[in-house]
């Protein structure tokens, strides 16, 4: 995060109003199948007046400010509604905070949205981005058993980082554990990275979740990242995020 970007609460709202918050789409790689698996949603403000606005200032900012959930709804249902279009995305990825799985009835709405526009439940993963602190009540529990239960993947984003942690893997019932950029950046050089990831695919390998790596920028970290048994890879080296159009192109 910066402290240049100055966003306030009152500027999220006047720009999630005037449409200057834009869904960008990164794609995510199927390492066996060298493929296109799927793609993460990653929000964009394309506002010309703030455009050195950076995502994790906003999305620190609208998590600080209660604001995230607006955020949340506008861009889960841009992104169904736009995936709908290309069904050879067999997976999408929808960043969660863990305030808005404090949202009374979260499952049926997201249900509600995949039945709309007719996609699958089972393609929607949502990632759970400890950035602040998650607070476990009742109305979180009933969301992730019954997320769950209608077929949606749950996944712990920046695993190690932040409140990422195995406590966390403990608690809640995920399908995939996501390898932050900050172990995979220096991989090639550094041997305690190599080992902490060679560790973590073994421990989601026991647990029966399915492994990403995010930040993937050269050939050489991709070729160590499929050696240690990764199945989904992301980062500059495929593609960067992009907007919607650009992405169907593909
Ligand atoms: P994240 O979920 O871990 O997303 C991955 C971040 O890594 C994205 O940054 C992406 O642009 C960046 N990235 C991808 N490939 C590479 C690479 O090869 N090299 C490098 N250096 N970076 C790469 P971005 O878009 O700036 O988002 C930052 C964080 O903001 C995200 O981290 C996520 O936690 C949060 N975020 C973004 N959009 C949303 C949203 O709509 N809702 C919520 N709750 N959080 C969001
Ligand atoms: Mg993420
Ligand atoms: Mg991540
Ligand atoms: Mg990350």
């Amino acid at each position: 995060m910066c402290d240049q970007c100055l966003i306030t609460k009152e500027m999220i709202i006047d720009n999630l109003q005037k449409n200057y918050f834009v869904n960008y789409y990164q794609p995510i790689v199927n390492v066996k199948e060298n493929i296109i698996n799927g793609v993460e949603v990653l929000l964009r403000l394309k506002n010309p007046l703030l455009d050195n606005v950076c995502p994790e200032c906003f999305i620190a900012c609208a998590e600080n400010e209660n604001v995230i959930n607006d955020l949340f709804f506008f861009s889960a249902e841009q992104a169904i509604k736009d995936i709908s279009n290309n069904k050879s995305f067999n997976k999408l990825s929808i960043n969660l905070s863990p305030k808005t799985l404090n949202v009374p009835n979260l499952y049926s709405w997201l249900k509600d949205k995949c039945n709309k526009y007719d996609i699958k439940k089972e393609s929607v993963t949502l990632e759970i981005t400890e950035n602040v602190e998650y607070v476990e009540t009742d109305i979180s529990l009933e969301n992730i058993e019954n997320l769950r239960m209608l077929g949606f993947g749950l996944s712990i984003d920046d695993f190690g980082t932040g409140y990422s942690s195995y406590s966390r893997l403990k608690s809640m019932p995920f399908t995939e554990l996501k390898i932050d950029k900050m172990f995979i950046k220096h991989i090639k050089t550094n041997n305690s990275d190599k080992k902490i990831i060679e560790h973590l695919v073994n421990l989601a390998q026991i647990l029966g979740l399915q492994t990403v790596a995010e930040g993937i920028e050269d050939l050489e970290t991709y070729h160590i990242i499929k050696n240690l048994g990764v199945n989904l890879c992301q980062g500059y080296f495929f593609h960067k995020p992009m907007a919607i159009n650009d992405v169907l192109a593909l």
